[in-house]
């Protein structure tokens, strides 16, 4: 029996699952009880253990520390640390209304009123792509407030870093609620919902694909702005931090600004390429997306910076450029794999792959509406090496934001460990996906195209 066996034509359809399995509904449940407790966790261990994930734990094993103290550590709620966030969230959401001007100056940049990809249901959204203007808005700001101005300190996100916990919780699970009851009650696009007859289940993964409210996109939104936006100015608070409690900014917080500013900045220059990627063309909009966009990613994505703070590691020349080519390499795979796919799937058979016109799969799939529809696979470039190199780019680019904190600790390698697992569990959840929606077609691409993130080994 191989993978395919069982699979027939009329299977050609795609989009989250639309049964939960007892396995499916487990693995929501744990991820939704233990995760938001992990941040939680590693902001103690950053802030009362040094960094250490170990310490805690053999300290209330061992009886040094009981529950109660150690939950005494956790941060306090705080009405300015709220208004912070909020106004945070507000301004952004102001941001993402106006037109974008960006376009009119680069014209090699997408933005303005873009497209999106044909949902199971047939439709085609249009999106207000100025996420570019709003990263530079936001940051102009930030910098003139803070270093011209001398308004507030640039060191104010990591002084809020443990009472905004508390509020970006809030929101990330207010958000996941609303998102539930607006599916049932006053649901975007009735035909793009999936129902799993598991509450646990469409609470974690979504039942809306693009849920709207007025102007805004909450999809796009919230997996593209408050968070995203953010991150470089988290990662410059903590430089300022970094500088501010040891006199001095090490080459090491300086690799990791300007890995993770090339990451972010690369996302807003093709934010029209996100449109194609999975999180807006197929996941849902629920918990996962929710409160991973509000909580998960500004606190665990931002690790390593907030590691340098407390341990202001200062790398030798020699290894400090190999982790910067390493980066730099890892980054290179990563944006040009994406770009090949956008050109190729943008500019149909006119786009050169490598010097070569692109070698591609022409498949038939069926929306929900029972349309036959055309699209096409790359089966060259780094698409012909192995079908998910820019995943494998990805890694290695985080591993150098880890690598660039050195070798004594664990903390500023979980996000590491955790893009490994979840790019490993979305190839093969997006294989899984890709041969329903193509069937034979997607066969034919495995066979040219046999390894996933590895060739050669996987
Ligand atoms: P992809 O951009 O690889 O999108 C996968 C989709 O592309 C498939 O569902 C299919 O969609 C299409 N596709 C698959 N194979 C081909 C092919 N050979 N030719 C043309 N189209 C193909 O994946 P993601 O959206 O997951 O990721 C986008 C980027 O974002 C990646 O570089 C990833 O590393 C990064 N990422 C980062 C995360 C983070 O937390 N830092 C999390 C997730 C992703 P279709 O239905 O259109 O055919």
């Amino acid at each position: 029996m191989n993978q395919y066996d069982g699979i027939k034509d009329s299977d050609n359809r795609w989009g989250r699952a639309w049964n939960a399995d007892t396995y499916k509904v487990a693995t929501s449940l744990l991820i939704l009880t233990t995760t938001p407790l992990m941040v939680f966790y590693f902001y103690i261990s950053a802030f009362h253990f040094d960094c250490s994930l170990f310490l805690p734990i053999q300290q209330i094993v061992e009886g040094q520390l009981t529950l109660s103290e150690f939950l005494a550590l956790l941060p306090p709620f705080s009405w300015g640390s709220a208004l912070l966030f909020l106004g945070w969230v507000s301004f952004q959401i102001g941001l993402a209304i106006l037109p974008d001007g960006i376009h009119r100056l680069f014209p090699t940049y997408k933005g303005g009123s873009i497209l999106g990809s044909i949902t199971p249901g047939g439709l085609r959204l249009s999106y207000n792509i100025n996420g570019l203007q709003a990263w530079l808005i936001s940051h102009l700001l930030f910098l003139l407030a803070a270093f011209w101005f001398g308004w507030f300190s640039p060191t104010i996100i990591f002084d809020h870093w443990g009472t905004l916990l508390w509020i970006v919780n809030g929101m990330g699970f207010s958000l996941a609620i609303f998102a539930y009851v607006k599916a049932y009650w006053f649901p975007s696009f009735p035909q793009d919902r999936k129902f799993s007859r598991s509450v646990v289940y469409d609470f974690f993964m979504g039942i809306e694909l693009n849920p709207r409210v007025g102007p805004i996109d909450l999809k796009l939104f919230f997996n593209g702005r408050p968070g995203i936006v953010a991150w470089t100015l988290i990662n410059i608070s903590f430089a300022s931090a970094q500088y501010a409690i040891h006199g001095t900014l090490t080459n090491s917080m300086l690799l990791v600004n300007l890995f993770q500013g090339l990451y972010v900045l690369y996302f807003f220059w093709k934010e029209a390429w996100y449109l194609n990627t999975i999180d807006i063309h197929h996941d849902h909009f629920g918990w996962m997306l929710a409160w991973g966009d509000c909580v998960w990613l500004p606190y665990m994505y931002t690790l390593q910076g907030l590691f340098l703070v407390f341990h202001p590691v200062d790398l030798s020349w020699q290894f400090a450029t190999f982790v910067l080519s390493f980066g730099l390499l890892g980054f290179w795979i990563f944006a040009s794999s994406n770009n090949q796919k956008d050109r190729v799937r943008k500019s149909d058979s006119q786009a050169v792959i490598w010097g070569r016109p692109p070698e591609m799969i022409t498949c038939s799939y069926v929306t929900q509406d029972g349309t036959v529809r055309q699209n096409r696979l790359l089966a060259s470039g780094w698409w012909g090496v192995a079908r998910h190199m820019n995943y494998t780019g990805d890694l290695i680019l985080s591993l150098c934001y880890s690598l660039a904190c050195g070798f004594d600790y664990m903390f500023p390698y979980f996000y590491f460990l955790f893009l490994s697992v979840l790019l490993v569990h979305r190839c093969l959840r997006d294989e899984d996906r890709c041969r329903h929606k193509y069937g034979n077609y997607w066969r034919e691409y495995c066979d040219r195209v046999p390894y996933r993130l590895i060739p050669k080994v996987w």
